[in-house]
């Protein structure tokens, strides 16, 4: 099996044209079957599904938020009882491992939604802000829910990612219309399907299919927030496109996750991590070890260890395999981007200690692959490879590996290995990374109550934790008095030169250093 027809993102005519209405197949990547198809969704149809979520929104946004939670947990119920099926499609659509697609992409998404369910009502509850300077006034603030939330999401993790979205945006009162990539459609379509098997409005939550015009279609259709996870260059484009239409978002970009490997680390402990965070998923996972910085007086035995283990590993087609560790690359780009890579790497002096090369069809396989002897002069160590491809550079300090560590245009995660736990949170704390984790990798994407994103060109926004879901509603300040207003307020007109004079004493009594006013009233 060559290329698979869905792959060619670049031309929408690969994927033909049906009776005028284009439609997506999706094929699968270990086999090369075509897994089915959907339509595309016309511009219109997506203005049209905005418009009816708005009206199921109007009605699902002034629910207590106890009773939007009570009914979602029908749909994490409904996610438990038919995980297997989730599993099948995703596993299929992706070529990914069965256990994978159960802990990240069906585990996760519920626990995103049971944590959602029951704290959501201590995170969105209204509460008063005390005011330090205005004590004669009262504020309080109020989450509103925001309306419709537009989801963009891309292919290697086609059911979490959005779900994620998807559960904190409806937990927060709002309808969302989601475009997922359109190499995945088929992932998303179960998730609706299950969706709207549990009796929740149908149009709270609504799937449009298509390429890129369809996710520019959702950005002007007058949605109030758009949550986007993707590639930098997309993103870039997405958000110029927000831009235009004044539409907040979220921007979940690329990763380029260093793994500080220190003097004292657990080099075992180490090594399984960097196989398992490199290769897992095939490495098409944005919070990959993108890239290993490796102290030099354990370099030599970890570098070891990972060849050991990354031999060990089984990969092919998961369906039917339980014990599969690697699946398939989602389409030949991917291969070739990690071909590139390696090449580049070679001419400029890397050695390929273990894998390099693509297998043999059926389905798009690409061998599990340690560099070691890179350097930044390298792309692999500078730019997201997003493929079964671990570069390992040997550092002389630790300073050195965090000066590398920071050498980016990305932040999303960030890895350190150290037997000093007290130690490895300071090195952490040096990392310019949206996350970091010490002894671990890829983890803290599952912990519900930690926000998530990155810095730099890795985006902005969070997504996951309390911070995400308040931001899935309007902040709205209500401001009142304690005490009865007066008919005339100091402040307002007429003005005159005993109120400015007035002004000029609260000033200087309130702010200058060592002021009376200060000293009593500890004011700030
Ligand atoms: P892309 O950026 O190619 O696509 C992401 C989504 O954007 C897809 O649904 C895509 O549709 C859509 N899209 C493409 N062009 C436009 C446009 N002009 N306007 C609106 N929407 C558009 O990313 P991939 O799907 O290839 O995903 C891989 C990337 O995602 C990697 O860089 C990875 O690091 C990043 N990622 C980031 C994560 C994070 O949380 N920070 C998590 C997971 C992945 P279509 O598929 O039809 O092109």
């Amino acid at each position: 099996m060559g290329a698979l027809p869905h792959v060619d993102t670049s031309s929408s005519a690969t994927n033909g044209a049906n009776g005028g209405s284009r439609t997506i197949k999706s094929w699968a990547p270990a086999t090369g079957d075509l897994l089915g198809e959907v339509r595309v969704s016309t511009k219109e149809e997506v203005f049209a599904a905005v418009a009816r979520a708005r009206k199921a929104q109007a009605a699902w946004g002034v629910l207590p938020v106890e009773e939007r939670c009570e009914r979602l947990l029908r749909l994490r119920d409904a996610l438990v009882e038919r995980a297997d099926e989730i599993v099948d499609v995703v596993s299929r659509e992706c070529g990914k491992p069965r256990h994978d697609c159960l802990s990240h992409e069906v585990m996760i998404t519920v626990d995103l939604l049971t944590y959602y369910c029951k704290n959501a009502p201590r995170i969105l509850a209204g509460h008063d802000i005390g005011l330090h300077l205005l004590k004669h006034k009262k504020s309080s603030l109020h989450y509103a829910p925001r309306g419709v939330i537009g989801v963009i999401s891309p292919w290697n993790f086609p059911f979490v990612i959005p779900m994620g979205d998807v559960v904190a945006a409806l937990v927060a009162g709002n309808a969302v219309v989601l475009k997922p990539s359109e190499v995945t459609p088929l992932s998303i379509q179960k998730a609706k399907e299950i969706f709207d098997g549990t009796g929740l409005p149908e149009d709270l939550f609504t799937v449009v299919y298509g390429y890129g015009e369809a996710g520019q279609a959702l950005i002007e259709s007058g949605i109030q927030k758009l949550v986007f996870t993707g590639g930098v260059e997309t993103g870039k484009r997405v958000a110029a496109a927000c831009g235009a239409n004044l539409v907040p978002c979220v921007m979940e970009l690329g990763g380029k996750a260093p793994l500080i490997a220190c003097a004292d680390c657990d080099v075992d402990r180490t090594a399984r991590a960097i196989v398992f965070g490199g290769f897992v998923n095939a490495g098409q996972v944005c919070i990959s070890v993108e890239r290993v910085y490796a102290h030099e007086s354990i370099h030599d035995d970890l570098v070891a260890r990972v060849k050991e283990l990354t031999g060990a590993l089984r990969q092919g087609d998961p369906q039917g395999d339980a014990t599969v560790d690697v699946g398939a690359i989602i389409f030949p780009k991917q291969i070739e981007i990690a071909e590139r890579h390696i090449e580049d790497a070679v001419a400029k002096g890397a050695t390929v200690l273990i894998g390099g090369k693509r297998r043999a069809g059926p389905g798009q396989f690409f061998e599990p692959t340690v560099l070691t002897g890179c350097d930044h002069t390298m792309t692999v160590m500078k730019q997201e490879i997003f493929g079964p491809i671990v570069p390992i550079q040997k550092v002389g300090s630790e300073d050195e590996a965090i000066r590398l560590a920071n050498d980016s245009h990305l932040g999303l995660n960030a890895y350190v290995f150290t037997k000093n736990r007290e130690k490895g949170k300071r090195i952490a704390q040096r990392v310019e990374a949206g996350s970091v984790c010490v002894n671990d990798v890829l983890l803290n994407y599952a912990a519900a109550e930690a926000p998530f994103g990155g810095i730099k060109q890795s985006g902005f926004g969070r997504v996951h934790g309390e911070e995400a879901l308040r931001d899935m509603c309007d902040a709205r300040h209500v401001f009142s008095g304690r005490v009865p207003e007066p008919a005339a307020d100091p402040l307002w007109f007429p003005y005159s030169n005993k109120a400015y004079r007035w002004q000029m004493r609260m000033l200087r009594a309130v702010f200058s250093r060592g002021s009376i006013v200060k000293r009593i009233g500890k004011l700030f």
